[in-house]
Parts: C-alpha cells; structure tokens; sequence
C-alpha cells in the first residue's frame, strides 16, 4: 500500500495542513468561517471517541477479567501496574526540576511582560483557582469513595467518571467468574460479541482521524489566535524559554525514559513501539484529552503492539485516569517558573513538596482539556506562591497541553507493554494497516 494511504501517514498530514490552515486563517482573519465550517467536525470525532470510550472500557475489561482463572493474577497485574505508573511518574517531575532549575526560564521575563500577561489573564485564573477550591476541600479518602458509583448508569453516563466504569466492570467480572460455567456463558459470549463490535467500531471512527484532527488543530489555532497571529507570536516570545524547557522535558521523558524502560524490561524495539502508538500520539496532541484519546490507544495496544486484551483493558483506563506524567513534568517545570519569574527562591523543602504534590495532583487531573493547570493551584498553594499568578502561563497552556496529553498516553502505552511482558502477555507485534482496511471494507 502507498504510504499516503496508510492512516499514520494520513492523520500527520492532517495534522500539517491543520496547522497551515489555521496559521493562514488566523492571517486572514478567518476565524467565523472556521468556527462555523470546519470546528464541528473537530466536535463529532472527540464526540464519537468519547461515545465509545465507556462501551469499550465495560466490556472489553469485564471479558478481560472472565477469563481471568483466578483472582490473584488481577492483584498482581495491579500492583506492578500502579507501582510502574508511580515510578515513571516521579520520574517525570524530578526530570522536570532539573531542567527548570538548570536553564531558569523564569529570570529570562521582563517585569513588564510579567505584569502585563498578569492582568490580561486575572480573570481566567480566578476562575481556575475557584475550581481548585472545591478538590482542595475533599477529605484524604474522597478519592476513593469517588470511585465507587452509588448508580450504574450516572457512572457510565459522564466520562470523567471513568474510574467508575472501570470499578463497575470489574465488579461485573468478578461476579461473572464466581457463578458457574455454564450460566455464565450465555452473558460472556455477548459480551465477547459486544467487545468484537465496539473494536471494530474504534476501527470504523478511526478512518474520520485525518479530518477529525485536521479540525481540531485548525480550531485550536484559531480559538488561540483570534484573527491576531501578533499576539500568539508575542507570547511565544515572552514565554517562549518556558515552553521549550516543559517540551525538551517532555520529549526527554519519552524519548529516554520510556525507552529505556522498553529496552530493559520488554523484548519490543522502540521503532515498532513507536510506529504502534504514534496514531494515539497524534489523536492525543490534538484532542488534549488522554480520556478521549482511550478508545485509540486500546486499539492500537491490542491491534498492533500485541499487548493482551486482559492487561490492556485493566492497564490503559487506568492510566488514562490516574497515570500522567507529561502532566506532573509540566506541573513542576510550571511551578518553579513562576516562582523564579516572581523572584522568590524555592529551597531544597519546596522543591521536594513539588514532587509530593505533583505526583498528587498529576493522579488527581482528569484526562480533559486544562485539567493540568487546575492542579497546578494546588502545588502553587503548597510551596507558598500565590495560585493567582497562574495567569502567567495561561496564554500558551493550550499549546503544552497538545504535548503533555501526547506524552501521557505514550507512559500509558510503555506501561501496559511492560506489564504484559511481565505477565507473558505479549504478543507479537503487527503493524500492517492492510488488514484494518479490508476487514472495514467487508463489514
Ligand atoms: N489534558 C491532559 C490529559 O488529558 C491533562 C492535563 O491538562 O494535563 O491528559
């Protein structure tokens, strides 16, 4: 097959013309038209992955946990999952100390430009420090009664519940292998059928990817710039130390710490790795939202990484939820920078409170737009800066939450193959797109 008719190939040339879409619309003054014309279809791809991101996690994880043969194996799968998530997280905020203790991007902004983005973004801030208001009066166990839904279909009727759906499933699955066989296979082969269905509907959802993030990446250009190209580009400039240091973390994480995590642990060649996940990449860069991104990772772990169904469907919701390390290397690279750029010194004592606290807030983010930047209040509150001043970095947050959305669903996916080649659930890799196609084309 041609390579322009791969669907890597086509999402990243959507994503380029997104781009040069969005730069001229934002020259010409376009931004109606595109809110109008070309945003909706943006609207109706996340909508569609987010319709069939609670299907998925339901019934791929219940027929996942049936065919468990006993319990143990979960709590195993479990630990070593959230330990790795844990560790690769920690990671991820002391990587990012570094190098915002080391280049210093903070003392790099002018006292005017400081005062100036202040008071442009007060407002936003304010009401971004609001919402942080209402995490920061839960209880220490809130977080977990949170996970238990008092109703079935409230907790899979809102997506960011989805640590609900994941409890519920495996609640579901555990009672479906206590019962005996016999009654339990008429419930497990429709379930076994619904997963084959809402797969293959990932697959389906999958071909609108190229449009889908071509509108998103123009939506999101020309929501930033509003017909002012200027003003983007001055607060790139301002800020512009501040974003290289959180993206050259980024990249780092994945890049070093992710491989070298891979080549230690699992038999999978990087390249095969990343040539597997990079259509997720793409969806989560332009969709900021590792939930929404869910359905695409599972699919492309299963599909073509050889990851277990049993592993991918405990590993990667969960991840999704509570594992973000892009959020938490941006969370510590954020705090420092704008505690340097207001001139205060972070001791040894703050610093360590940045990596309690990221490591807290990251597993406390929902996998949604912004979410980061919330919990950032929180970290800001700890080492003693004032949380308004958020408002500093607001301006370019959109941008480096393309990347860190990128980055945790990357951790996600190098976990969940971890896990299963720990658990001899690895299978073996295949990344041809010709079987996709055909199996489409015949349904
Ligand atoms: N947008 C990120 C995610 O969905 C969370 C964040 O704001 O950092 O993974």
């Amino acid at each position: 097959m041609p390579w322009y008719r791969q669907l890597h190939w086509q999402i990243v040339i959507g994503l380029i013309l997104g781009l040069i879409y969005g730069v001229l619309a934002a020259v010409w003054g376009w931004s109606g038209f595109t809110g109008r014309w070309i945003t909706p279809f943006g609207t109706i791809f996340i909508n569609l992955l987010k319709l069939i991101a609670v299907p998925l996690i339901l019934v791929s994880l219940i027929t996942g946990i049936a065919s468990l043969s006993d319990l143990r194996k979960l709590s195993r799968i479990g630990g070593k999952t959230i330990s790795l998530y844990l560790a690769t997280t920690t990671i991820a905020i002391a990587l990012g100390l570094i190098i915002v203790n080391v280049t210093r991007p903070g003392d790099r902004i002018p006292s005017d430009m400081r005062d100036q983005l202040q008071a442009t973004y007060q407002q936003d801030a304010a009401a971004r420090t609001e919402a942080a208001q209402e995490t920061r009066q839960r209880t220490v166990l809130q977080p977990l009664v949170d996970m238990v839904p008092e109703n079935f279909f409230q907790a899979a009727s809102l997506n960011r519940n989805m640590l609900q759906v994941v409890f519920l499933a495996l609640l579901f699955g555990i009672g479906l292998i206590q019962i005996p066989t016999e009654k339990a296979r008429p419930i497990l082969s429709l379930f076994e059928s619904l997963n084959l269905v809402v797969i293959r509907l990932v697959d389906l959802i999958m071909l609108m990817a190229p449009i889908g993030v071509f509108a998103l990446i123009a939506g999101t250009i020309t929501s930033i710039a509003q017909d002012d190209l200027g003003q983007v580009l001055e607060l790139l400039g301002a800020l512009g130390f501040y974003c290289l240091a959180v993206i050259a973390g980024l990249i780092l994480h994945i890049f070093v710490t992710y491989t070298l995590l891979l080549k230690t642990l699992t038999p999978m060649s990087i390249r095969t790795f990343f040539a597997g996940i990079g259509p997720a990449q793409l969806v989560a860069f332009s969709t900021s939202s590792s939930a929404a991104t869910l359905p695409v990772t599972m699919e492309r772990c299963e599909e073509k990484l050889g990851v277990s169904e049993e592993v991918s469907s405990f590993v990667l919701p969960l991840g999704a939820t509570i594992n973000m390390d892009g959020t938490a290397l941006y969370q510590s690279v954020a705090a420092v920078f704008i505690a340097q750029s207001l001139g205060m010194e972070l001791d040894l004592t703050a610093q360590l409170t940045i990596v309690l606290t990221a490591l807290l807030a990251s597993i406390g983010s929902a996998g949604v737009p912004g979410a980061g930047i919330i919990m950032l209040v929180i970290i800001l509150e700890a080492v003693g800066v004032p949380s308004a001043s958020i408002a500093l970095i607001l301006g370019v947050d959109r941008i480096l939450d393309m990347v860190r959305t990128a980055t945790n669903i990357t951790g996600d996916a190098a976990v969940a193959i971890v896990v299963a080649t720990s658990e001899n659930q690895l299978g073996t890799a295949n990344l041809s797109e010709t079987s996709d196609r055909i199996r489409i084309s015949s349904v």
